[in-house]
């Protein structure tokens, strides 16, 4: 019930009220695409996030990861339909120095590659043409908030929530790396790129969380989603990937502590900022 009031020394306010059209709803709250609350109170972290003085700039990084070499393991076996990440396209760690500590259960800047490793629970799929090929995607425990960097350099092709039968995968930002591959970071708390926007390895693309399984429920722990894909499409109306393949993580470089090569991640294993 609704209760109007208008002032009555005009005929301006009356007009109004008569002029005014009730409308039953056409279909959910959820179809005028409004913003969720958390949304509207926290645009940015609660924190200057800014402040990563421990990341150098984007010439340095690549110039310190082609100084120091590393000898390439026995190559992993991929199934049929996935694919490797190139090893001459660089790809880094995607978190920052500060990632975790602090009662995480993890050393402040680790993260470890799962709980859900490769083709574990929700990562299926090497070349499924209508549907989403996770088979090779990681996720890494994280807490809110934690700066969430690209794998590598490219342009944003979508940011925002995933809709449609990808939901479940929350706020997302797709990057096109070039040369047919694509990333994608899912499950975050804020986004902080454009679609358009050139990023850098230093590019804070967003903030760690637990969004998606239908936009209003949240994961039960905090972890970034990380995808590689190689010729997928985008449906751009729910940013939701599908086709191409799965591509598998291959050398991937970590800056901190002195730096090197993840060449093909094991279960579980630790991993550096
Ligand atoms: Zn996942």
């Amino acid at each position: 019930m609704y209760r109007i009031f208008y002032n009555t020394e005009s005929n301006l306010g009356l007009d109004i009220i008569q002029g005014l059209n009730f409308i039953l709803p056409q279909g959910d709250l959820s179809s005028l695409g409004l913003r969720q609350a958390e949304d509207a109170l926290y645009d940015a972290p609660p924190w200057d996030w800014q402040i990563d003085s421990q990341k150098p700039a984007d010439e340095s990084l690549m110039g310190e990861s082609r100084r120091q070499g590393s000898s390439p393991q026995p190559q992993a076996y991929t199934p049929p339909g996935c694919v490797d990440f190139p090893t001459w396209k660089f790809l880094q760690t995607q978190w920052a120095w500060n990632a975790n500590g602090g009662g995480t259960g993890l050393p402040r800047g680790w993260s470890t590659a799962g709980p859900s490793y490769f083709h574990e629970r929700f990562h299926k799929g090497c070349n499924r043409p209508t549907r989403l090929n996770d088979y090779y995607a990681l996720d890494h425990p994280l807490k809110e908030w934690d700066i969430v960097y690209p794998p590598a350099s490219g342009t944003v092709l979508y940011a925002g929530w995933a809709g449609g039968g990808w939901a479940s995968l929350g706020r997302v930002v797709i990057i096109d790396l070039g040369g047919g591959y694509w990333a994608m970071a899912a499950h975050l708390r804020g986004i902080n790129v454009h679609v358009g926007q050139h990023v850098w390895l230093s590019t804070v693309i967003g903030w760690a969380g637990r969004s998606g399984h239908y936009q209003d429920n949240y994961w039960p722990s905090v972890h970034l989603h990380q995808g590689l894909y190689k010729d997928a499409h985008l449906a751009s109306w729910a940013g939701g990937i599908y086709g191409g393949h799965s591509a598998q993580p291959v050398k991937v470089h970590y800056f901190g502590n002195g730096g090197g090569d993840y060449w093909y991640i094991q279960p579980r294993q630790l991993m550096s900022w």
